[in-house]
């Protein structure tokens, strides 16, 4: 197994990892039933999208 020669330093780990932070999802409020839901997407608590009736709950 190859082994590193040097250590690497804070700066440079902590460079490497300035990208494995976790994004938040965005989070957006739907206009009919104002639950939060992601967007772009149907509002997966009444079944609207852009203020219409998309999917019809069975319930
Ligand atoms: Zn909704």
């Amino acid at each position: 197994m190859a082994v590193p020669k040097k250590k690497t330093s804070k700066s440079k780990r902590d460079m490497r990892r300035s990208h494995d932070s976790l994004n938040v999802p965005g989070i957006s409020t739907c206009p009919q039933c104002k639950e939060p839901k992601l967007p772009h997407r149907v509002c997966p608590s009444c079944g609207s999208y852009k203020g219409k009736d998309v999917v019809v709950k069975e319930d």
